[in-house]
């Protein structure tokens, strides 16, 4: 009698601070499951064990010894993680910052999905959007990821506004040497960009639980221009709110958090995932139970 094989084994990580409330292990697992993989995604949490970013060497190298395919890195790894990888991806090259890192025959392979994982959300959600002039609001992390990003969509214009001056005045410096061209430049404030704009995308943490308000006056919003939220605790922020109390087209920080994800797990397991599957799981962990009835 010939017996069935046992599923393949995956072993995953996240390293990085106060991770409890990270959807990454119940994205990878459920979608493993349906490609017959048995996937481990486990917490690396640096706020619960006392490590920092300078233990960074060590956990790469026990997760290399225990045989893991890979490990998502965050906040405030992820550009400490670079000296400590054999190979960067183009793309995280570029970004100078790393959220995926692939183990592969012992080499560590450093990726960036944040980037990519915004396009592929915000192309499924609203495809033909007009990119001619976009104001980003926000020129941290994911900001930088997504200014990356929406240059390689093929924004004609990108108006980049931060609280810090300084940090929107680099992006766009870095943007335009790297893109070539002056397509990105900076701006004093949203009063002064998005006059003109056709899309606004919002890379504050202003609308999260923590920080709840808006990111700029709502008068400043109009019908005809699209809006990309990058908050997705909760779902449904301020913003998105006023958005479509005007009328504008929206796309939700869900489209990153799960586009990310689609491009790590593809990385990690060599297999297609189904991103409509994964956008839906997603959805039914974040939406409360009430309202997804
Ligand atoms: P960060 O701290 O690196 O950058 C935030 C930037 O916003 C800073 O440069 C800050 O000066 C600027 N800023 C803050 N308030 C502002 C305001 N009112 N006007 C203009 N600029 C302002 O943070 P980050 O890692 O880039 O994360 C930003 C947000 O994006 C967080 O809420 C995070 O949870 C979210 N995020 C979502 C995803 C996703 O997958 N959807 C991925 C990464 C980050």
């Amino acid at each position: 009698m010939g017996t069935t094989p046992a599923p393949a084994k995956v072993l995953i990580g996240l390293i990085g601070a106060g991770i409890q409330k990270s959807l990454s292990p119940a994205m990878h697992e459920e979608e493993a499951r349906h490609h017959g993989l048995r996937l481990h995604y486990q917490l690396i949490d640096l706020d619960r064990t006392g490590a920092s970013a300078a233990d960074l060497p060590q956990l790469l190298a026990a997760a290399r010894t225990m045989g893991f395919a890979g490990c998502n890195v965050t906040y405030p790894c992820k550009q400490a993680v670079i000296p400590h990888l054999d190979e960067l991806s183009d793309e995280a090259r570029e970004m100078g910052a790393v959220n995926t890192v692939v183990i592969r025959d012992g080499r560590l392979i450093g990726h960036n999905t944040d980037g990519s994982g915004w396009a592929r959300g915000f192309t499924r959600a609203l495809p033909g959007a007009d990119l001619s002039r976009v104001v980003l609001l926000g020129a941290g992390g994911a900001g930088a990821a997504i200014a990356h990003a929406v240059l390689r969509l093929g924004a004609g214009e990108l108006r980049i506004v931060d609280a810090d001056p300084q940090r929107a005045a680099q992006l766009a410096r870095d943007l335009n040497t790297l893109h070539g061209g002056e397509r990105a430049r900076a701006c004093a404030d949203s009063a002064s960009a998005m006059p003109g704009a056709t899309g606004l995308i919002h890379a504050t943490p202003t609308g999260m639980d923590k920080l709840p308000g808006l990111p700029l006056d709502a008068a400043l919003l109009r019908p005809d221009l699209w809006v990309s939220e990058v908050v997705y605790f909760p779902l449904e922020t301020a913003l998105l709110k006023a958005a479509r109390a005007v009328g504008c087209p929206v796309s939700s920080g869900g489209g990153m958090a799960v586009g990310q994800a689609v491009g790590a797990f593809e990385l990690f397991t060599g297999k297609t995932p189904d991103a409509g599957r994964m956008e839906a799981h997603f959805r039914s962990l974040v939406t409360p139970k009430e309202v997804a009835a």
